[in-house]
């Protein structure tokens, strides 16, 4: 899931010239602040979230094919859209086919929620809460500000290279100024959030929602994020990229001084909606959709390309778009993806000449892996921050055009301890039959009623989460760390 919202804004503000000083601030309809928008027309937001809507989705593994679903999370959508300032926009709602947990909006009331988020989320409120922020993010028409700062980082960065170069300082400073400008838009300020939100808030309760379902899923997001860094190895508090937490930054507390700035009455009988909620959403697919690849424990297999190979242990993977990668805590990691042949007959020379031409690789030699025609070869190097650092690339033939490819990178003191467990994984990659790739089912989330007999360890154990099943398990259900098993109401369980 390698998309990354700097690329369609890079690719936005290349295609935009930059006419003078655009100095036009216009007074925003839903914040009633006057904002600096510069050349960005409410058309313009249109037309960009039409023409980025198809890349999105595509980056985001598609659309999630349940006509049922998309149409509930479209019709809870519009129902809030009702709600929002600017009624010109042609509202969308997509659920992407996606287990990351996360909610993006486009220019223009383009709106998407990932199925990964939406197995987090326990009721309608919860739901409606994350698409209510979103819509808060267009009608503030935050984008089109941030895009307008951009261009003047830009114009800045441009200044200040020539300022560089003046003082001999070369391109370095330029490149310097263009990762700042980059930065600057990469998630939203703690502004923007806090204005998301009190919009929010706004659209929730005049569609009836309880706004407090905003306070409540944030907390659950929280805790998936801590339970998603110490699966990962990393400190608690940090979150990854793609996650909703890094691109939506906010806390509990701003959140709930939003809701009191949101000034609004609120409704009477709010909904709440946790019994029809749960009912679409049983059934949902859970984790990897198989057709893009699928981790399980230390397994990758591919059904549709039909292999599967197994890293280390210690090694956790993580299935992008365009390739795998396994890392360990202590700095080492496995890069899979593919590669196309341009002229090498075999595979030692596509190694050397095609992979790494620049490199000189040891040891280059042919191997056999389960049948199949592949090479291998070494290299010692330095790391961007100074360390010597080892690397191996194994390629093997995928058919005349192309090769699946491992990499495997770690400082080098590591080698010696690590070189059984990459010949291992390097022999583990092989095809898989029709029959094999057939039985590979997707886990999906099913609600169920508790049992006196069941048990948290019992419920959880067919999550794809190894040691962690049971903090999962948690979170998905609402669940303090010692809280004992709820007997009154339906749970949420991963199943085949
Ligand atoms: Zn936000």
């Amino acid at each position: 899931m390698k998309y990354d919202r700097r690329h369609f804004l890079a690719g936005a503000m290349a295609s935009t010239a930059l006419v003078g000083l655009p100095g036009c601030t216009t007074v925003n309809q839903a914040t009633g602040r006057s904002s600096f928008t510069g050349m960005y027309s409410v058309e313009d937001d249109i037309k960009l979230g039409s023409q980025e809507h198809p890349k999105l989705v595509e980056q985001f593994g598609g659309e999630y094919e349940n006509p049922r679903l998309q149409r509930y999370v479209a019709e809870t959508g519009k129902k809030l859209a009702r709600g929002t300032e600017y009624q010109q926009f042609p509202y969308q709602f997509t659920l992407l086919n996606t287990p990351i947990v996360n909610a993006f909006a486009l220019p223009g009331g383009y709106v998407y929620l990932s199925r990964g988020l939406m197995a987090l989320a326990s009721n309608e409120a919860e739901m409606a809460g994350v698409l209510s922020h979103e819509l808060g993010h267009v009608n503030a028409r935050h984008t089109a500000e941030r895009l307008s700062a951009a261009q003047m980082a830009q114009l800045g960065m441009v200044l200040g290279a020539v300022g560089g170069a003046a003082l001999g300082l070369g391109s370095g400073a330029a490149q310097l100024s263009q990762q700042i400008a980059m930065l600057s838009i990469q998630s939203y300020s703690r502004k923007q959030e806090f204005e998301a939100d009190t919009l929010g808030v706004r659209y929730m309760s005049r569609a009836g929602y309880e706004p407090d379902a905003m306070v409540t899923f944030l907390s659950t997001l929280r805790e998936q994020s801590v339970v998603d860094a110490k699966m990962r190895g990393l400190p608690a508090g940090s979150v990854d990229q793609f996650n909703m937490m890094s691109t939506h930054p906010r806390t509990k507390d701003r959140v709930e001084k939003a809701i009191q700035a949101a000034a609004v009455a609120r409704p009477k009988n709010a909904r709440i909606g946790r019994e029809t909620y749960l009912a679409k959403i049983d059934g949902m697919l859970f984790g990897d959709d198989p057709n893009q690849g699928y981790v399980k424990g230390r397994l990758f297999q591919h059904p549709g390309l039909r292999f599967q190979f197994q890293v280390p242990e210690g090694f956790r993977l993580m299935n992008g778009r365009d390739q795998v990668v396994a890392q360990n805590q202590s700095g080492a990691a496995i890069i899979f993806d593919t590669g196309k042949i341009q002229r090498s007959r075999d595979m030692s020379s596509y190694l050397q000449d095609e992979w790494t031409p620049k490199t000189p690789l040891k040891d280059v030699e042919r191997i056999i892996i389960n049948g199949q025609e592949a090479a291998t070869g070494w290299v010692r190097g330095q790391s961007k921050n100074g360390g010597t650092v080892d690397l191996r690339g194994v390629a093997i033939r995928r058919n005349a055009q192309s090769v699946y490819r491992m990499l495997f990178v770690n400082p080098a003191k590591d080698s010696a301890q690590l070189a059984q467990g990459y010949k291992q994984t390097t022999y583990s990659f092989r095809r898989l039959s029709q029959a094999e790739a057939s039985k590979i089912k997707p886990l999906r989330l099913l609600l169920v009623p508790a049992n006196k007999s069941d048990s948290i360890g019992g419920l959880s154990k067919t999550l794809p989460y190894g040691k962690y099943n049971e903090s999962w398990f948690r979170v998905l259900n609402d669940m303090k760390p010692n809280e004992r098993l709820p007997r009154n109401r339906r749970l949420k369980v991963v199943a085949t």
